[in-house]
């Protein structure tokens, strides 16, 4: 992430803490930076690992802040273990890979082709279920590059 697009995110996570009167503390900023630099979503464990100096009642607190201010996307495993991540509005659309040795989450990203056929399948299920489908994420699983070494 660039300096540029890495200042212009933390302006907008403050920006949208502001008009909720949440302030952007310095412990909320470090999740923010370390989100933005991980390869996949995050558990808490792993937040905490890797912000270093945030006490765990406070990076807690700041992920429960964050994900109601809609700055991050939640998600559970299939064990019901939470993982964060910057919602789509900060960070682009992409996807998931799930590694079915080791759990560890990684984002990934379809080309334009790949994306518009994916559209083209969910067109196909709207008529088929009689849902309007708005969105998707798309969670694929395999054994990631560490563990198939
Ligand atoms: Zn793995
Ligand atoms: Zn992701």
């Amino acid at each position: 992430m660039s300096a540029k697009v890495h200042a212009e995110l933390h302006e907008s996570v403050r920006r949208s803490l502001t008009a909720r009167d949440v302030r952007y503390t310095a412990g909320r900023r470090k999740v923010i930076d370390t989100l933005s630099e991980a390869p996949g979503p995050r558990s808490a464990a792993e937040l905490l690992d890797e912000t270093h100096d945030v006490p765990l009642s406070s990076l807690y607190r700041s992920l429960t802040v964050l994900d109601e201010a809609g700055i991050l996307r939640r998600q559970h495993d299939a064990d019901g273990l939470a993982r964060y991540e910057l919602a789509e509005w900060l960070t682009g659309h992409h996807h998931h890979a799930v590694c079915t040795d080791c759990g560890s989450v990684e984002d990934i990203e379809l080309g334009e082709s790949e994306e518009a056929s994916l559209d083209r399948i969910l067109a196909g299920l709207s008529r088929s279920t009689g849902w309007d489908l708005t969105g998707h994420s798309l969670e694929v699983e395999g054994v990631c590059p560490s563990c198939r070494t």
